[in-house]
This record gives structure tokens, C-alpha cells and sequence, in this order.
């Protein structure tokens, strides 16, 4: 495959950013990871759908990536087409709707809503998502998830064509979503209470302090990286067993939290997927729980 000239064709016409064999590390919160063949990174709706076509009629791979905040990408990195949501980034205000396109990052939307005196949305102070991703995660805490606040998503199908699904359509469980078989999520329009500007912004500092005080924000991570099995929480299990501090080359388990693995520097992700398959053998082997993971795999190893 000649990835130059498949990067030329792309940008033709459009001055649309691609890159070829672009290290994903760079697009992860983990910071780790092997190149993508090309990366495009839309800025409109007409980039974002030539893109999505261009892979359809090349019979390339297609990778949505939001913020790469739930990703670990493995070291061999990611064949085809991956598309960046995260350069598109817009929001409409209408009484207490939110219409964000599917890279507005959740941390400015939530600053945006909170200055309209929208509340509502505060359990996701910290979730660094753009909106794409998390409705598609079904991102939240025990306070909260996304899909709560969905009124309809705009998605695309695998055909290009597009598809408004109102929340009823939509099933939204823990931590997933039916749109991962749907397709592509465009835009997302949310339904906000209204609120005291203060009393919504305390609720988000609340929220951000607690999170530092818990969390080892200091470390590149990818959050939770195992699900909460029903009547556990995963972080104690994973304490329980003794793996707090556990090291393999440069990925940990976070003395902090022990659901959090961390790149103390030059973590690779094989060195992540050795710690993972040590945790999750030492829990089911020590209290007799499979553990399942929260974070997406992506790509192939060396
Ligand atoms: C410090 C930290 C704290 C976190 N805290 C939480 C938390 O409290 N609760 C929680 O639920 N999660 C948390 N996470 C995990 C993560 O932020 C969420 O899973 C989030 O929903 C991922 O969004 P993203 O945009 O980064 O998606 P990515 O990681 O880029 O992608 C995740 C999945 O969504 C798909 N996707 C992304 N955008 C689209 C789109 N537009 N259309 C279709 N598919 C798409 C991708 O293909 C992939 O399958 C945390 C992560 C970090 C680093």
C-alpha cells in the first residue's frame, strides 16, 4: 500500500490535515503505542464525510478515535484509516439543548454549559472524552452516566448514510452503548437542567479535586482499566491481591488507585498488556473474579 500517494488523494480538494504513519502515542492519554498507516483529522461535517467515504470506496480499515482517553494501541500500531474527531469541535446552545459535534471535548462543553447556568452534567468533571466518544462508552460515575442526558445522536452508517436515533432507540448500559455496531456518531444533542452558575461550578470543583485527590493525574493513564464486576469495585480487588505498585518495564499499577496503570515514562504496551494479564490472573487465581476490561484494545503487537 502506498501511503503517500493514498494521503495525497485524500487531502486533494480538501485542507484536510493526514498524516502517514503517524505514532498514536502522540493521540492517547497513555502516551504509548504504534503509528496509524494515516491519520486524517477533520475539521466540518464535509471533511468528516469524505473521509468516511474515501475509506469505504479504498476498502480501508476505518479507526474513529475521539480523544484517546480509553485506548490502549499496541506496538505494531493500526492498519488503515484512522479518523480523529477531536478538530471538530462545535456547540449550540438552545434553551436547555446542547447540539456538540462528535470532537467537543467534554471539559469545554461542561464550561460552556455551566456559564448558561446548565447543570446536570457535573458527575463528568474530569472525563477527558470528547462527546463522541463518551456517549459511545456511555462515560460516567456512580453519580451519573452520559446516556442519561441524551435526548438523539446523529450517526453515520458503514453505507454513509446518516441516521438520527433518539434516546428510546438507543440502549445504554455500563460503560457501552448500542452505537458501537451503529456506525459513526456526528453529532449529539444533550438535555441540561437549569442551575445556579455557582452552584454548578462548585459541583464540578468538587468533582476535579476529589479526582486529583484519588486519581494519579500526575501519570499518563487511560482511567479504569478494568470494569467494576457487579457488587465490586475493581480497584479494591486489584489492592486486595497485593498488585498496588506492581511494575513491568516502565507501566505500574498505581500506588494512588489500583484500577489506574500508569506510563512512568517509557512504558511500551506490551509492558500494559503483561501487567494487565498478571492483575486479572492473580484476581481470578487469589478471589476467584474475572476481571473484564474497561479499556479498548487497538492494532497489533510487534
Ligand atoms: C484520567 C481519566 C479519567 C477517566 N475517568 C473516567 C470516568 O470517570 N468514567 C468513564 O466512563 N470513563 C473515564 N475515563 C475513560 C475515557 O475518558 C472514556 O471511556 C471516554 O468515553 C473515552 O472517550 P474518547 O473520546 O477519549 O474516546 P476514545 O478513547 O478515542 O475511543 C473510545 C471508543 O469510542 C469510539 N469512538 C470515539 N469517538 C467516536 C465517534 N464519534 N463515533 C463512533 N465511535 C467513536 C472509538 O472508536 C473507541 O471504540 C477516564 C480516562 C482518563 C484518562
Amino acid at each position: 500500500m502506498d501511503l503517500t500517494a493514498l494521503a495525497g488523494e485524500l487531502q486533494t480538494g480538501l485542507k484536510l490535515q493526514v498524516l502517514t504513519n503517524e505514532p498514536l502515542s502522540r493521540h492517547t492519554t497513555w502516551r504509548l503505542g504504534g503509528p496509524a498507516d494515516l491519520l486524517a483529522r477533520p475539521r466540518s461535517r464535509e471533511e468528516l464525510d469524505y473521509c468516511l467515504s474515501f475509506a469505504r470506496r479504498k476498502g480501508l480499515p476505518l479507526h474513529i478515535l475521539g480523544n484517546g482517553s480509553n485506548l490502549l494501541v499496541l506496538d505494531g500500531g493500526v492498519r488503515g484509516l484512522v479518523v480523529q474527531t477531536r478538530e471538530w469541535r462545535q456547540v449550540i446552545i438552545e434553551g436547555r439543548k446542547i447540539l456538540a459535534t462528535a470532537g467537543t471535548l467534554l471539559p469545554g462543553l461542561l464550561q460552556v454549559a455551566s456559564k448558561k447556568g446548565l447543570g446536570g452534567l457535573e458527575f463528568a468533571a474530569g472525563i477527558p472524552a470528547t462527546i463522541g466518544g463518551a456517549v459511545v462508552m456511555n462515560a460516567g460515575t456512580p453519580a451519573g452516566c452520559l446516556g442519561d442526558r441524551v435526548v438523539r445522536v446523529e450517526v453515520l452508517d458503514c453505507d454513509g448514510h446518516s441516521h438520527i436515533l433518539e434516546n428510546r432507540e438507543i440502549s445504554f448500559t455500563y460503560r457501552h452503548s448500542s452505537l458501537r455496531r451503529a456506525g459513526t456518531v456526528v453529532t449529539v444533542t444533550l438535555e441540561l437542567v437549569l442551575d445556579e452558575v455557582p452552584a454548578i461550578r462548585e459541583r464540578i470543583e468538587a468533582n476535579l479535586h476529589r479526582r486529583r485527590s484519588r486519581q494519579p493525574l500526575e501519570w499518563p493513564n487511560a482511567g479504569s482499566v478494568f470494569k467494576n464486576p457487579p457488587g465490586y469495585y475493581a480497584g479494591r480487588l486489584i489492592e486486595a491481591v497485593g498488585a498496588k505498585g506492581w511494575r513491568v518495564g516502565g507501566a505500574e499499577v498505581a500506588e494512588k488507585h489500583a484500577n489506574f496503570i500508569i506510563n512512568r515514562g517509557q512504558a511500551t504496551a506490551a509492558d500494559v498488556m503483561e501487567l494487565i494479564e498478571r492483575v486479572r490472573e492473580t484476581v481470578a487465581r487469589q478471589l476467584g473474579i474475572d476481571l473484564e476490561l474497561e479499556i479498548e484494545v487497538w492494532g497489533e503487537g510487534l
